[in-house]
């Protein structure tokens, strides 16, 4: 059942021949590799050479069993070979400190909240996990630098993630005018191995800026590394919480429909990768926002990004281009690139089988946080409410399923405005973020200038312990 020998993993783009700019990697990496390069060297996404399977028996009887251990299950079956189990249930208890409720709405529907970690909203999952294993698989003696550029939310978790985990100094960018109050706080104020910078300028700047630091020769001693968000290491740890919830609730092994709030898909592909490990996923519901081109392309098989992203209320799901398209055309036997070129389509039929996606204004969003608090007295912030309608139009149009579980990917609490103007109350903060407001941290501020950061790297990294 689980691997005995290590999984390889191998490029979205090996496929890609006579593609100007792009050279083909036809290799395939350890873990490890993946783990610590991030993205292929083609710019293609790494994908497992073959999935692990679970028996039935084996996710029945993760029922009534802490949330640790589904994530010993399902890592082991990934890690097997490279990691000493001992090790591994370490890094396991310690990323998963907090509870992951399911909260009943309406018969067998379910909200499940990934909202209760450090940063409050889903991506504590992945980093913490993610973290972890990187300082694991480090080599000895050797310091990880890892440098982010954040829009919000991806760097607050990243950050904390690491924080006082060993060898692993990190460097957060982020653009100085364009973060909420309550985010710059976030980001300023995780201390010890983790620094933020305020950039004086926008989010592209910032990319720009780290881009430029990874290919400076200068910097070949440091070890920078990315913690990128398209990582397998963040995929893996979101396969988790679906075998838990569905174990937890699930009567006699019967499937459960899954609705997840999409963006750049990473959540939504740790629901197909656990389907395809052998849990019983009736369907996988992916609600966009108004950037509309996934439940479009499954509607007409012509695939279109939104360029630019639309602005909408669930501002972590303003995505044109999703990241992980590229996975989830792999496993359907399509190709397409980074650039929103399809080079294969994938095979529809197959994907409308197990996936439905729809789009949901934020007028829609909106009416979902009242009638949802209203009726039901649950409250959902905009990613969740895109999470809710998604499943309720499904279901509406498909048939009732008995036992829906739907995902709240961030904490109320982190839209204080939107909640107050719909509802007329002051959602409570988690007790991570209790004090946010009154917290004051100590940020590096830097002009967009490339020489300016690398001075200020160079001064501020070091190459071993
Ligand atoms: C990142 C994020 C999403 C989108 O998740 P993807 O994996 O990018 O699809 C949804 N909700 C919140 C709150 C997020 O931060």
């Amino acid at each position: 059942m689980l691997q005995k020998q290590k999984l390889r993993y191998y490029s979205t783009n090996r496929h890609l021949d006579h593609v100007p700019g792009i050279t083909p990697f036809r290799e395939t990496v350890s873990f490890r590799e993946a783990l610590l390069i991030g993205q292929a060297p083609d710019e293609g996404l790494f994908m497992p050479e073959q999935i692990p399977v679970l028996s039935l028996e084996a996710l029945k009887a993760l029922k009534g069993k802490p949330y640790s251990a589904a994530a010993l299950l399902v890592a082991k079956a990934f890690l097997a070979g490279e990691i000493p189990t001992a090790q591994l249930k370490r890094i396991i208890d310690d990323a998963y400190n907090y509870p992951v409720p399911l909260e009943n709405v309406l018969a067998r529907k379910y909200v499940m909240r990934l909202d209760q970690g450090p940063t409050a909203s889903f991506k504590d999952f992945a980093a913490r996990m993610m973290a972890r294993l990187m300082s694991a698989y480090r080599s000895a003696g050797e310091r990880l630098n890892v440098l982010v550029a954040t829009s919000g939310d991806t760097g607050s978790a990243v950050g904390d993630a690491f924080r006082g985990v060993e060898g692993v100094a990190v460097t957060i960018l982020y653009p100085r005018t364009e973060v909420s109050g309550r985010q710059k706080r976030q980001l300023d104020t995780i201390g010890q191995n983790v620094q933020a910078i305020s950039v004086e300028g926008k989010f592209d700047d910032c990319q720009n800026l780290v881009k430029q630091a990874f290919s400076d020769p200068d910097f070949a001693d440091l070890h920078l590394t990315s913690a990128n968000s398209i990582s397998f290491g963040r995929i893996l740890p979101q396969i988790i919480y679906y075998v838990w919830a569905w174990a937890q609730l699930s009567r006699d092994g019967e499937p459960a429909v899954f609705s997840v709030p999409s963006g750049n898909f990473g959540d939504a592909l740790g629901c197909e990768y656990a389907r395809r490990m052998g849990l019983p996923v009736g369907k996988l519901v992916m609600p966009t926002n108004d950037n509309d081109e996934f439940p479009r392309f499954l509607e007409t098989g012509v695939y279109e990004k939104v360029s630019p992203s639309r602005a909408c209320l669930s501002n972590a799901m303003n995505v044109g281009h999703p990241s992980n398209l590229a996975r989830f055309f792999d496993l359907y036997g399509g190709t397409v690139d980074r650039n929103g070129v399809v080079h294969k389509v994938p095979d529809i039929e197959e994907m409308k089988k197990h996936i439905y996606s729809v789009s949901i204004s934020d007028r829609e969003t909106k009416k979902t946080i009242k009638r949802i608090y209203d009726q039901h007295k649950v409250l959902l912030e905009p990613h969740g409410a895109v999470g809710w309608r998604g499943l309720e139009v499904y279901l509406e149009l498909f048939g009732d399923v008995p036992l829906c579980i739907s995902l709240e990917t961030a904490h109320p609490a982190k839209f204080p405005d939107e909640i107050r103007e719909l509802l007329g109350i002051n959602p409570e903060l988690p007790p991570s973020l209790k004090d946010i407001d009154e917290r004051s941290g100590d940020p590096a501020f830097l002009n967009a200038d490339y020489e300016t950061v690398k001075t200020y790297l160079l001064q501020n990294l070091k190459a071993r312990d």
